[in-house]
């Protein structure tokens, strides 16, 4: 099946049209007309060579939202018709012991990624920003109906990456959480931490998006422009959430801001190493720590607890023709709070 795409020629040039293939429906597939796809900063990271060599072209996108349209012999969990969303897998070893632990994103032998990973066909997997796509029913997650398509899309890869260490270092009443850098992830963040109970600290670079935060849900909100932000709040998180997409910010000065036994888990991806001082881990015995998506259980859990707490993102809906503006807009700071593509616009 020929379907319509946008893909990025090379590290340098915009994203252009193009078609891509999609393969036959198996008997284990789900065949999904894309609504929705939303545009992460990882798309970002990916096209532009940041985290390494790229099989151009390539089609990016992880965050999709569709329509049921076809379903294989053997489907069960999907029907025609259904609201269903992709993330950033699209399958899995499904043999190691990670993947027999329900955790399919840490498949030790590489979780199958949406776009950029080899399929177990050895064709190149290619992401959302296109009409349609074909996926393993398992890695299919159903999207409730009380969270609008454009609306959803997000939560397939900002919402679960900051719901599931959160989750895991166990936000909640009478833990104070602070989200570094509100864009995609950390808006998220803060409305799903708020959601869990916890006491809600942003830390952006500057106050311009204040009133957003707190209408989100965050307690407070400081600048980390400002250096009296350091000295106020040292030693007061139990959990720090960075979702900083650039290495050039200050490490060392949010490690300390980590209460007793306190964790800074990193979501943010940048290309360049962070310089980490170990001794700002010693006071307090900090914690740094990763943490990468979450599993397809997770990930349906994740939806539905937005679902029932009346989350989802705030979205900017655009034309796919919009895409490279929207890409310069990411890198400038300026989405409030992630782009969105209207699959229409592609049809
Ligand atoms: P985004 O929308 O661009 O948000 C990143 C935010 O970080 C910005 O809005 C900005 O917030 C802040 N920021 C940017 N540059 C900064 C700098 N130099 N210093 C300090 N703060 C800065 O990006 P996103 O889509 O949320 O993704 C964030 C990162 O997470 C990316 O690196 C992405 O690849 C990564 N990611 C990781 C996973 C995972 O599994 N771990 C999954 C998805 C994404 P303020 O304006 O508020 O300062
Ligand atoms: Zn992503
Ligand atoms: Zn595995």
């Amino acid at each position: 099946m020929i379907v319509n795409a946008y893909a990025a020629p090379s590290a340098t040039e915009p994203l252009v049209p193009t078609t891509i293939e999609r393969r036959e429906v198996g008997p284990h597939d789900v065949l999904i007309e894309i609504r929705y796809a939303g545009v992460c900063h990882s798309d970002i990271h990916t096209v532009r060579g940041d985290w390494g060599k790229v099989p151009y072209p390539l089609t990016v996108g992880h965050e999709i939202v569709g329509v049921v349209a076809e379903v294989g012999s053997e489907v069960t969990r999907h029907a025609v018709g259904d609201r269903v969303g992709v993330g950033c897998m699209v399958n899995s070893c499904r043999e190691c012991v990670n993947c027999r632990a329900g955790q399919q994103q840490y498949c030790l032998q590489g979780n199958t990624q949406t776009y950029a990973s080899t399929d177990r066909d050895g064709t190149v997997t290619q992401g959302g920003y296109s009409t349609h796509i074909v996926v393993v029913e398992d890695f299919v997650l159903r999207v409730p109906e009380a969270i609008p398509y454009e609306a959803a899309a997000p939560l397939l890869c900002a919402g679960i990456t900051t719901y599931s260490p959160l989750r895991h270092w166990q936000a909640g009443p009478g833990t104070r959480v602070a989200v570094v850098g509100l864009g995609g992830l950390g808006h998220l963040a803060v409305k799903i931490a708020h959601a869990m109970g916890a006491e809600v600290t942003v830390l952006s670079q500057s106050l311009k998006k204040q009133e957003d935060g707190l209408r989100l849900g965050a307690d407070h909100y400081f600048a980390t422009s400002d250096p009296a932000t350091f000295e106020q709040l040292a030693s007061s998180f139990d959990l720090i959430v960075n979702t900083v997409s650039s290495a050039s910010l200050d490490i060392n000065g949010l490690l300390s801001l980590l209460a007793l036994d306190g964790t800074l888990v990193n979501v943010g991806a940048p290309a360049e190493p962070l310089p980490i001082q170990v001794f700002a881990l010693f006071g307090n015995r900090r914690s740094f720590a990763g943490s990468g998506i979450g599993s397809i259980d997770e990930t349906q859990e994740m939806l539905d607890f937005c679902a029932e707490h009346g989350i989802a993102a705030e979205v900017e809906v655009i034309g796919v023709d919009q895409v490279n503006d929207a890409y310069e807009r990411v890198l400038a700071s300026d989405v409030r709070y992630r782009f969105v593509i209207d699959i229409d616009t592609l049809a």
